[in-house]
């Protein structure tokens, strides 16, 4: 997924912590931003929380309920545009390391551009009140991808934000970061107990008993154990047999309601692909969402595909 236009990104209405710099980013006039903070710290999260309080239409924002809210909230939305670091050249060939490149950002014919870079993008008119472009890791832009940014970084069109996520101010070029308000991520805090967030103990994250109630409900070892050995085994491969898995996944939740899919679902992730857990819990908050507002089963077996395909993308 080299030139991924449409990125699905994992859209929470709980980011955890950074409370001080949400305020800020509510109060903000700037336009163009850098976000800088450890890995992880949840710098594309708060931009995307952000982006939701910007274009939400309700009084409490983000609502998670109006129109821009629920669209953002299946992880697509035509007013994002998310760019990342490639490990290829525009011929294909392997690069050295991954970098930002010029045809990411500004628009450049020939074989191997990208064909919806960033600033091209920023100029058309936003469908809904704001339209947000994030740059990760903007690090390891090249010198003639920021050049050709420092303008649009300077003076971004009407109703735009760019939010550019680096490490620290001084890992970015000089000429890039004076051009953008600098915001600091610190690390959250997290205490197990009183603390621990109350979606956590709602889909049972970390509880051991999720297996064992289902070995013990009424229904064969294979019916509720296969979609789920199934969906992780696809998680691997491409998207067509991770979308077959979660068709299968989301109908055997459907008919065994009394098994603990999502339970078993996060038991066995931690057993065997931790790296995904994290994700995948936030992915299972999200389906509550849906789930609670009677999206069809097929919405909710792509949305669940989608998802996952990010987590291992
Ligand atoms: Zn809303």
């Amino acid at each position: 997924m080299e030139h991924e236009t449409a990125a699905v990104f994992p859209a929470t209405l709980h980011v955890q912590g950074h409370d001080a710099v949400r305020d800020h980013l509510t109060h903000s006039t700037a336009a163009t931003f850098l976000f800088v903070g450890p890995p992880n710290v949840g710098r594309r999260t708060t931009a995307l929380w952000w982006f939701a309080y910007l274009n939400c239409e309700s009084d409490t924002r983000p609502c998670g309920r109006c129109a821009s809210c629920q669209r953002w909230q299946t992880g697509y939305h035509p007013d994002v545009l998310i760019k990342e670091p490639v490990a290829t050249t525009r011929s294909g060939a392997q690069a050295a390391n991954p970098v930002l490149r010029l045809d990411q950002i500004a628009l450049r014919r020939g074989p191997g551009a990208d064909p919806n870079p960033l600033i091209p993008w920023l100029r058309s008119a936003p469908s809904g009140t704001v339209k947000m472009a994030i740059v990760m890791a903007s690090d390891k832009m090249t010198e003639s991808a920021a050049n050709a940014f420092l303008k649009t970084l300077e003076e971004p069109p009407a109703n735009t934000k760019i939010v550019l996520i680096a490490p620290s101010r001084s890992s970015v070029l000089p000429t890039v970061a004076s051009r953008a308000e600098t915001v600091r991520f610190g690390s959250v805090p997290v205490t197990p107990g009183a603390n621990e967030p109350a979606w956590r103990s709602d889909i049972r994250y970390g509880r051991v008993g999720a297996v064992m109630r289902s070995r013990s409900a009424d229904v064969s070892d294979g019916e509720w154990r296969e979609p789920i050995e199934a969906l992780v085994t696809a998680m691997d491969h491409d998207t067509a047999a991770l979308l077959d898995a979660c068709e299968r996944f989301v109908e055997a939740e459907r008919k065994h309601p009394e098994v603990d899919f999502e339970g078993n679902l996060v038991e066995l992730v931690r057993a065997e692909r931790p790296e995904w857990l994290g994700a995948l819990v936030h992915i299972m908050v999200e389906r509550r969402e849906a789930k609670a507002a009677y999206v069809s089963q097929r919405t909710l077996s792509t949305h669940l595909a989608l998802a996952l395909a990010a987590v291992v993308s």
